[in-house]
């Protein structure tokens, strides 16, 4: 993604008034604050770009330098950077950093940033669902994504089969336009032919000449053992593809860890209940657990267990690198809702015998 064109950002003509300027500011701010948007990375985004729109518009000095480069094309614009200067005199004239201040840092950050961004392919984030038992013991889970890629029509060229070109005048065919000089210099793509160094004599069909088409992916991501809800990995080169072969972004995936009806987690243990019945909670008895490898694992109830007592099955919890927790068995005694009149009689004649009061 190209710099952001200030004016675009706060929604206001470039006539705008400081007032104007000052509204639409405050009501973005507002809106994209990051306490009204907790964990939204999107909005911490747009509110830091609303603020660097609005330090810059609402300086008159700042803006009016602003203004001259962004007559220069070197920001995003839907207008397109028409007229104005072009070449060294004119971006050298526009980069007198020395009478900027503080602007030459905002300029050099969102150069720096969209220069940085061109190299490689978009970066791509997705929040994927796991099943709790893959979360906590590790596995894989397949994921379709929306990504941008090249056009297979054009293989990016942006030109129809059997089309001829011809060299971009805009560039000269460098396909960059620089502005600045020395350490300054920073090169955008030429917004004429996209940065190619040619125009084609008719757009490709498919993507209309964009070079590129919206489509989907299908990946496969392994989740680590131990995931948490909120767990984040950055998977190298599996973002959207770089443009003309630069190398792909990266896809950041957030996990989101589905509950399971049976296990919930404490820490590297796992806690699941399990129900026995009265006679076997007093006489003991052997149960079957499912562990989340989905193995039964026979378990010794000793006689005279407790409601709420917990066993340790070990080694059976979630692992975490060389450390893994166990599976905690906690027993529910269930009662008997409603007794026949047999069991009844049992029951009392059985409270007799152990001195229970009944
Ligand atoms: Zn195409
Ligand atoms: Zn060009």
């Amino acid at each position: 993604m190209a710099a952001k064109d200030f004016y675009q950002v706060l929604g206001v003509p470039d006539s705008a008034g400081q007032d104007e300027i000052k509204k639409a500011y405050r009501r973005l701010a507002k809106r994209y604050h990051p306490d009204a948007n907790p964990n939204d990375p999107a909005a911490a985004e747009r509110f830091k770009e609303i603020s660097e729109a609005h330090t810059v518009l609402s300086d008159a000095e700042k803006r009016k330098q602003y203004d001259r480069m962004r007559k220069l094309g070197a920001f995003e614009t839907p207008r397109g950077p028409r007229g104005g200067a072009r070449g060294p005199a004119g971006a050298e004239e526009a980069f007198d950093l020395g009478g900027l201040g503080g602007l030459g840092d905002i300029f050099s950050s969102i150069f720096g940033r969209a220069r940085r961004e061109e190299e490689r392919g978009e970066q791509l984030e997705a929040v994927v669902e796991v099943p709790f038992r893959v979360a906590m013991r590790g596995g894989k889970v397949p994921v379709t994504l929306p990504v941008t890629e090249t056009c297979g029509t054009c293989h990016g060229g942006g030109a129809a089969p059997g089309a001829t070109t011809a060299t971009c005048t805009e560039c000269g065919g460098k396909g960059t336009i620089s502005f600045g000089q020395g350490s300054f210099a920073v090169q955008r793509p030429c917004p004429v032919c996209r940065g190619r160094g040619t125009i084609p004599s008719e757009r490709c069909p498919t993507c209309g000449g964009q070079g590129e088409v919206r489509t989907e992916r299908r990946v496969t991501i392994t989740v680590p053992p131990g995931t948490e809800t909120g767990t984040r990995i950055r998977l190298k080169g599996q973002g959207a593809p770089g443009k003309a072969g630069r190398p792909a972004g990266d896809l950041v995936v957030t996990f989101q860890v589905q509950p399971d009806r049976f296990f919930r987690r404490e820490g590297l243990d796992v806690v699941c209940e399990v129900p026995i019945n009265l006679v076997q909670a007093a006489l003991g008895t052997r149960i079957r657990v499912r562990t989340l490898d989905e193995k039964k694992i026979v378990l010794r109830i000793p006689p005279g267990t407790q409601p709420g007592r917990r066993f340790r099955l070990r080694g059976q919890g979630v692992q975490k690198g060389e450390r893994v927790g166990d599976q905690l068995v906690q027993v529910q005694v269930v009662v008997p809702e409603k007794l026949g009149p047999e069991a009844e009689e049992a029951m009392k004649a059985f409270a007799e015998k152990a001195g229970l009061r009944h």
